[in-house]
């Protein structure tokens, strides 16, 4: 008996190993990474760059507590991710992961208005279907109803509105700019509704991955928003932890929007799972303020700046640069968007095929016409992942019971190193365990 607590452990198979875009596990069985975990293994396993790195660091330093030390791999990714941040982006929080991230963001904007003599700023606006992290803070922000409603009353105050989401919501006789600008309006409403002296900031994810499935927004929408934050003092936090870091084909996400955030929170792809490590990104505006006020941010916790964790992410970033791999993100996305296209354009029960660069996904319906999701009690999205492990393959499906409205869906975001033929492999692959999958439904 397995004695982990993680769910179902002890029925997984026991991973050992892993070369390039492949795990393998204790019996030998290698599995094409085509979701990078959870859009985490940007550049694949086992890079001999990022393990030499690693093994560099913790043999000269491990660790040194950051209320007695800084460190150097800590100063050079801080330098390093500025220099590529989205403008007036200046200062950089090192945490161990997104949630953390997402719990910084969070105090950072309310400490900010206290600073600034608004402490009757209390709201937080965010939108559903969407996840800012599993910590009752960051739940508190995210709109996934399935993953809050245990937790009720949660601790802070959020008002959730619309995601932009075109494949359901767009009406047939609306432009793409106008539903972007009628979705947008409703953070307007909401900001007005609870009286703008009140309100702190906005969060969303540029992309929304785990809960929508590589969920784009409309051109436009992005700018609208970033409009009304401005209007109404409100500040963008824009929630990077699963589509940045090259993911999308551009550095940040939102860089595809032209929007620069007040705060951003990245994670994932910042140490490609050699390292657990996440980090804030805040506004010299917001710092400022927090600097002539009590003069510092009011937060930590034991492992900020980890050593280790900052060397492997640094080696992540330069071997990105180098190795410009946000050019091979762009390539092969357009590479997965065409075999996914071709698989499974024409199928019955694919709705949507959307993303962009390596962060793709598909939303699966009983019935195309209207979009009807399945019967979330079919749990079509564990047969997909069911059968997909059983080919050798990992994707990353979701159920069709968040907020009951949406398809299941299934989220690829393989390594940025992936090949043409490797992408063969995966659409094969998939296509088998989606026709095995929707075979093994009850008639
Ligand atoms: N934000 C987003 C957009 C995420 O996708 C995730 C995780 O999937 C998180 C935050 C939380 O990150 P973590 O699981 O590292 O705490």
């Amino acid at each position: 008996m397995s004695h982990v607590l993680q769910r179902s452990s002890a029925s997984l198979p026991v991973a050992v190993g892993g070369d390039g875009c492949y795990l393998v596990d204790a019996t030998g069985k290698r599995y094409l990474d085509a979701s990078g975990g959870a859009a985490v293994s940007c550049l694949g396993h086992g890079h001999p760059r990022i393990v030499a790195a690693i093994q560099a660091q913790v043999a000269s330093l491990a660790y040194a507590h950051t209320g007695f030390f800084t460190n150097e791999p800590m100063e050079r990714l801080a330098d390093l991710l500025i220099a590529d941040a989205p403008a007036g982006l200046d200062k950089v929080y090192f945490v161990s992961g997104g949630s953390e991230a997402s719990e910084a963001a969070l105090k950072l904007a309310r400490q900010y208005f206290v600073e600034i003599g608004e402490p009757q700023r209390r709201h937080f606006i965010a939108r559903r279907q969407s996840y800012h992290g599993n910590t009752l803070g960051a739940l508190a922000v995210g709109g996934n109803e399935w993953r809050r409603r245990q937790f009720a009353p949660l601790l802070i105050e959020t008002h959730h509105i619309a995601p932009c989401y075109a494949y359901r919501d767009r009406r047939d006789d609306e432009s793409e700019e106008a539903y972007g600008r009628r979705v947008a309006d409703e953070l307007e409403a909401k900001i007005l509704e609870l009286g703008p002296e009140t309100v702190i900031g906005f969060i969303a994810e540029p992309v929304v991955g785990a809960t929508a499935g590589a969920l784009t927004a409309v051109p436009g929408y992005f700018k609208r928003i970033r409009e009304i934050c401005d209007r109404y003092g409100v500040l963008l936090i824009l929630d990077e932890v699963m589509c940045g870091m090259g993911r999308t084909g551009t550095l940040h996400a939102s860089e595809q929007e032209g929007v620069a955030p007040d705060i951003m929170m990245i994670a994932k792809g910042l140490g490609g799972g050699y390292q657990p490590i996440g980090a804030m990104l805040a506004s010299a505006k917001v710092i400022a303020a927090i600097e002539a006020g009590s003069g510092a941010f009011q937060h930590g916790h034991t492992y900020l700046g980890h050593a280790t964790a900052c060397a492997a992410a640094l080696a992540v970033q330069q071997t990105i640069r180098e190795e410009r791999l946000l050019d091979a993100v762009r390539a092969r996305g357009q590479d997965l968007a065409q075999a996914l296209d071709e698989r499974f354009g024409n199928h019955a029960h694919i709705g949507d095929i959307r993303g962009r660069g390596l962060f793709m996904g598909l939303e699966l319906v009983e019935d195309r016409a209207t979009k009807r999701p399945f019967d979330p009690a079919l749990k079509l999205h564990a047969r997909i992942k069911a059968e997909a492990m059983a080919r050798g393959l990992m994707c990353y499906p979701m159920g069709g019971t968040i907020d009951g409205r949406q398809g299941d869906h299934v989220l690829l975001a393989p390594p940025y190193i992936i090949t043409p033929e490797e992408i063969g492999e995966l659409a094969d692959k998939l296509g088998a365990a989606v026709d095995a999958a929707f075979a093994g439904l009850p008639s």
